[in-house]
């Protein structure tokens, strides 16, 4: 296919379905509505008059819009209001904004406001508050209103609504004892749930946010019990496993791989080797997860592993996130192993049915001795010879579910697991609470690597670094370009890559360009992909889809447009792609409008290349909250509770957790389900 198809979604094609952008939150089952508690409120329940309003907190104020001006800028347009009551004038600036909200700001019309106050240039003014068009007699909210975790197409208004419902229509049977709950004072489940989704107004705001109030102790309190009770059972589960010990009488692949290889391993993978292969002759599972920096070298740990467990009789699986990264590890693990004599079998959803018989037929037969793809390899239907050992990939969640999926019919035995991530997990979390995941740590780059260099450069400059590009690239060098994130919306981003697509080809008109994002079907993303491995594609305009795994050493540039709009660790993933050959390679952060995190955010990853470091100034910055890692750990993952300020609630839920699994098991599994079982899949393993 030619580089400059672009199809985007077919007409009539939507973004994810709701109830999919809905499961990417954690939101299946009523519960876990009624579960989702709000991050912060809005308290909108007084109008300050303008003359009155403080700088440094949130306000709401109500006034006539007597000015309303778009005013160009180098970063775009803004748009520039004042809005005025009896008492005085506030201004207004949105630095993006939609059609309809500059006819919700025409002069003339009366507009209610939420925001931050600060003091502004002209006097007091808002940046992006809330508007809204106040109804006529209505009275004021008398409660707060919750903010809550949203996500891609899923909003504000529209979560408020789905959680009230749910609240309605679920019972909240309070499940725990009541001599517990008066020994730690918590009060009862209905009352904290409500309380915390719909504070009245007088609720002590600090409490709330800080997570001291009574209804929060209840629900951290709650949620380490549900996690306790999880962590138990799934020991439990694991206690009764086995697994074929892949002990080899011969360790010939594994040598002949090894010798095959163009480079010799780094200490730090011999270790990890070496701490696999005793893992592998036990006839308990392997559960490990090997976490290695970006570019650490992690495919070849996972292609010895499968060697021994082929030298031992055994098949082997890899699996992978993405279609692209699945060909990918395909493509080198086939380029190392198949000229050993080794037969690879590919499978993806996207394949012809007939390949997929193929495929299959080779794997139930036996004669593929490693299988590589993507989630279709625990679908229906795949059903191996004689599975040993399943090896994960940049998989942020892989629970017993799927992992009873990856077996061999017929046998009782696990396969060993054996998970890779670039994604490094806190170290009081590793040491807590991990007790069944052993994890392996590459802590070394291979030699010969070229430390990247980090460049932030206003959008503004962005011609020139176009002019820069079309100079290297004639010199040889490849380029990756990632699309600016566009929130709320997947379409405009896809029409955001279009769109960046044209102009670089446009401003580049000697060079060959391509674009790979997520909507494009499989066979034109891995024709674009493979014209930029073999040097045809030299600037290759990308959305996040390669943000993991993507391996093309003679790339060595990186432009990341409207970089603050991206997360750390996806920063970091990024510029991973490039500083993989032996060239000097760059990063190129093109920046838009920044706060003042944002610049802070944006120096940490100018300043280090080592993903630790990353993560833990992110960490610093953001506060502790979600933490990706927490999931890699297959550990229920705690959303509110913490584990190291909240040392008293971790204590008593744990002592309280054992007992109740013995006195009332039923009821304590069930109280459980209600925190995970959608999220999770432990329980229903
Ligand atoms: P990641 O850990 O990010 O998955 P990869 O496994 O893709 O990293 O490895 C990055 C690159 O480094 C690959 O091109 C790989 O072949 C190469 N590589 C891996 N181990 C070594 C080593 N010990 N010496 C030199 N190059 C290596
Ligand atoms: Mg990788």
């Amino acid at each position: 296919m030619a580089t400059g198809n672009f199809a985007l979604r077919k007409k009539g094609e939507k973004l994810a379905p709701l109830s999919e952008r809905l499961a990417r939150l954690g939101l299946t089952r009523d519960w876990d509505f009624v579960l989702h508690l709000p991050l912060r409120y809005e308290d909108e329940t007084a109008i300050t008059a303008i003359g009155r309003l403080v700088p440094g907190e949130a306000q709401q104020c109500e006034g006539e819009v007597i000015r309303s001006d778009v005013v160009r800028r180098p970063q775009g347009n803004q748009l520039q209001v004042t809005v005025r009551d009896a008492t005085g004038h506030l201004q207004v600036r949105f630095l993006h904004f939609y059609p309809s909200q500059l006819k919700q700001l025409e002069i003339g019309k009366t507009v209610r406001l939420y925001g931050a106050v600060r003091q502004g240039y002209l006097g007091l003014e808002m940046v992006h508050p809330k508007v809204k068009t106040p109804t006529q007699g209505a009275a004021l909210p008398t409660t707060l209103t919750p903010v809550y975790p949203a996500g891609e197409g899923v909003t504000q208004p529209w979560l408020r609504k789905r959680i009230a419902r749910a609240l309605l229509d679920v019972e909240i049977k309070d499940l725990l004892p009541e001599t517990i709950r008066e020994r730690l004072h918590l009060p009862e489940l209905h009352r904290a749930i409500k309380h915390l989704h719909h504070p009245p107004v007088g609720a002590s705001l600090m409490a709330l946010s800080d997570r001291t109030d009574p209804a929060w102790q209840r629900l951290k309190f709650d949620e380490l019990v549900a996690q306790q009770i999880t962590l138990r059972y799934s020991r439990e589960l694991k206690a009764q496993t086995i697994a074929h010990a892949i002990a080899p009488q011969t360790t010939a692949l594994t040598d002949r791989l090894l010798a095959s290889l163009p480079f010799a391993l780094t200490r730090a993978q011999q270790r990890v080797e070496d701490e696999i292969a005793k893992d592998l002759a036990k006839t308990t599972p392997m559960n490990r997860l090997v976490q290695g920096d970006v570019g650490s070298g992690k495919t070849v740990i996972a292609a010895l592993a499968a060697a021994r467990a082929i030298d031992a009789g055994f098949q082997a699986a890899l699996m992978a996130p993405t279609e692209i990264l699945a060909e990918q590890h395909f493509q080198k693990i086939t380029q190392w192993l198949e000229p050993l004599g080794v037969t690879v079998a590919w499978l993806s959803g996207k394949q012809k049915s007939r390949d997929r018989q193929n495929n299959l037929q080779k794997i139930v037969s036996g004669e593929a001795k490693l299988v590589v793809g993507t989630h279709a390899l625990i679908q229906d239907g795949v059903s191996f010879n004689r599975l040993g050992l399943a090896i994960v990939d940049e998989q942020h969640r892989f629970g017993v579910a799927q992992r009873l999926a990856l077996r061999s019919s017929n046998d009782e035995h696990l396969p060993h697991l054996l998970m890779l991530s670039a994604t490094p997990i806190p170290r009081t979390l590793a040491m807590s609470y991990l007790a069944d995941l052993d994890v392996s740590v590459i802590d070394e780059l291979p030699p010969g690597r070229q430390p990247i260099t980090t460049k932030l450069v206003s959008i503004g400059r962005k011609a020139e670094v176009l002019a820069n590009i079309n100079e290297q690239v004639l010199q040889g060098r490849q380029v990756y370009w990632v699309c600016p994130l566009i929130e709320e919306s997947e379409k405009l981003d896809l029409t955001a890559a279009t769109e960046t697509f044209n102009e670089i080809r446009e401003a580049l008109p000697r060079l060959n360009v391509g674009l790979v994002h997520g909507a494009l079907p499989a066979e034109d993303k891995q024709a674009v992909m493979d014209d930029f491995k073999d040097g045809k594609v030299q600037v290759l305009v990308a959305t996040t889809v390669i943000e993991v795994g993507v391996d093309v050493p003679n790339a060595t540039l990186m432009v990341i447009e409207h970089a603050e709009r991206f997360g750390l660790a996806q920063l970091h993933q990024l510029r991973g792609r490039v500083g993989r050959g032996a060239q000097k390679s760059f990063c190129i952060l093109l920046y838009g409008e920044l706060s003042e995190t944002g610049r802070e955010r944006l120096k940490v990853i100018r300043e280090t290349t080592d993903g630790f470091e990353v993560a833990r100034r992110d960490l610093e910055i953001r506060g502790p909250g979600e933490f990706l890692g927490a999931r890699q750990s297959g550990t229920p993952m705690l959303r509110f509770a913490n584990l190291e300020t909240d040392v008293e609630l971790v204590e008593a839920a744990r002592d309280f957790a054992g007992q109740w699994l013995s006195i009332d098991p039923e009821r304590a599994k069930q109280h459980a389900k209600r925190w995970y079982s959608a999220k999770e899949g432990f329980l229903e393993a």
